[in-house]
């Protein structure tokens, strides 16, 4: 088997350009074969190789960096434990996770509203973690190693090219390049979206754009309510919205989301300072920061909501950010890519098994997919609207739709239908609300329009 893989590895040259959008590179014999390969060794990467690793298939996960590595995205959703637990990681997660019970959202006047998870109205756990990624992607990491995928770090993806039979990828391993056959191809390469970048699929959001700064600080308080730090606080404030989530040592990541347009007033000024200045204008934040020391460097991340033209073609599948990314104010991305992974699990066993099933699996995955995006979309877009901030600051549980977003919030957007219910009546009451109140809702909408237009001209999408 192997030395056939490897004569038909030899001989390829590029039978697929068409779908690749690129001539040949792969004409270096391959050095190894294997069922499934997975770029990218991210929560997304880590689950899915688990997964069918576990059914069987000979899977290798190439991992760029090297663990520990620092990854943003500290606070996980209720809907991920399920996850956790079906990869039997969950007790690993609980041992390096702080536990999360809730979300704060911001009044007008300094105080806030804690949907806690206990009151979701649909079956998820009542909590889930915040966690340092750094630990928690090294934990998934080894956990799939121990479950049987070959899994390495330090190994770059550079280049794929697909065939009739199966793709032929060029991987840079420990300064070395060498050729690996697979049959099938899972690209879980997070925000580098390695597919969408060779097939030119990464597409703009046209309906929202934004950008980062985030550090961790010692010395934050925790909110007066939440004296054991279990609950992610998030404010609003004029370019944007802020994070704070407590991390696991006790510590604060703290994070501001800004408008593209608020980053022109930035002029020379270093991460750090930039950051300083940023706080300053979110209300109520610097309260809790009056002791607070920072003990990390300050990141910046720019414009970065994408999607895909496509999720999947002949052979390959693309999970989590590799084929969109969305603002993470309800901290949906790590549950996102885990619960693509799962899914996507499901198209590549039933894909390798039965061929000729391939388009409907992949039909199925996407039809799955795309609506779970769409639901958290909805309202990411209109956060900072003036309609949604007076609902999320005085919530009415009429025909428990407070119960139904506070699901959403716990990332149930995908399958209860009560839930989905709910989130309808939300719009509902949510155009309401902007019909009484049409000036305003129309004068933010245009000037929404506006920013993003802006901001899809003079940036690009970039890596984190
Ligand atoms: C500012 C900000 C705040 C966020 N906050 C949250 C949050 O609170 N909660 C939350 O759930 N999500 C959050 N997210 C989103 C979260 O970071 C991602 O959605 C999540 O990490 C996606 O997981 P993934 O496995 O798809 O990709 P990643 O976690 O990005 O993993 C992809 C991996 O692929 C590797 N890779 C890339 N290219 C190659 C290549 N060519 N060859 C080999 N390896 C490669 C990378 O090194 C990386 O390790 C946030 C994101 C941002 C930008």
């Amino acid at each position: 088997m192997y030395i056939m893989v490897s004569l038909i590895c030899q001989g390829f040259t590029g039978m697929n350009a068409a779908l690749t959008g690129a001539a040949s590179a792969a004409t270096e014999p391959c050095t190894e074969s294997c069922d499934v390969l997975v770029i990218g060794g991210g929560p997304g990467g880590s689950t899915i190789s688990t997964l069918l690793a576990k059914r069987g298939w000979r899977v290798l996960m190439l991992e760029r960096d090297r663990f520990p590595r620092f990854h943003i995205g500290e606070s996980l959703l209720p809907a991920n434990m399920p996850i956790f637990d079906e990869i039997d990681a969950l007790e690993k997660l609980r041992r390096i996770g702080r536990l999360k019970l809730g979300a704060d959202f911001p009044r007008d006047d300094g105080s806030y509203y804690t949907f806690k998870f206990d009151r979701a109205l649909g079956s998820t756990p009542p909590y889930s973690f915040h966690v340092l990624r750094s630990e928690m992607d090294q934990m998934l990491f080894e956990h799939a190693r121990e479950q049987g995928v070959d899994a390495r770090q330090n190994a770059k993806v550079e280049r794929v090219e697909f065939d009739a039979d199966g793709v032929t990828v060029r991987v840079m391993e420990n300064g070395a390049s060498h050729a690996v056959r697979a049959r099938y191809l899972v690209d879980a390469s997070g925000r580098d979206t390695f597919l969408g970048k060779q097939l030119k699929l990464v597409e703009r959001s046209a309906e929202h754009q934004s950008a980062a700064l985030f550090a961790h600080y010692k010395d934050v308080d925790f909110n007066s309510g939440d004296p054991h730090g279990n609950i992610i606080s998030v404010y609003r404030f004029e370019h944007g919205w802020a994070w704070f989530i407590p991390l696991p040592s006790g510590d604060m990541s703290i994070g501001c989301v800004c408008k593209p347009e608020y980053l022109k007033s930035r002029r020379g000024a270093d991460n750090a300072e930039f950051m300083e200045r940023t706080l300053a204008l979110v209300p109520h934040a610097l309260d809790r920061m009056t002791r607070a020391k920072r003990i990390s460097e300050v990141r910046f991340t720019g414009n970065y909501s994408y999607v895909c033209k496509r999720m999947t073609g002949p052979r390959f599948v693309m999970i989590g950010d590799a084929w969109s990314f969305l603002d993470p104010i309800f901290s949906s991305g790590v549950f996102l890519s885990m619960h693509g992974a799962r899914h996507a699990a499901e198209v590549v066993d039933g894909s390798l098994r039965e061929p000729a099933r391939e388009r409907h699996l992949q039909r199925a995955y996407e039809r799955r997919i795309r609506p779970g995006y769409a639901r958290f979309a909805w309202f990411i877009y209109r956060f900072n609207s003036p309609v949604m901030k007076r609902l999320f600051a005085n919530p009415r549980n009429v025909w428990r739709v407070e119960e139904g977003v506070v699901s959403m919030l716990a990332g149930d957007v995908f399958d209860d239908r009560r839930v989905l219910r709910r989130l309808t009546a939300f719009k509902l009451i949510y155009a309401i609300g902007a019909l009484i109140d049409l000036r305003r809702w129309w004068s933010d909408l245009r000037e929404r329009k506006r920013q993003n237009r802006a901001a899809l001209k003079s940036t690009q999408v970039d890596a984190a």
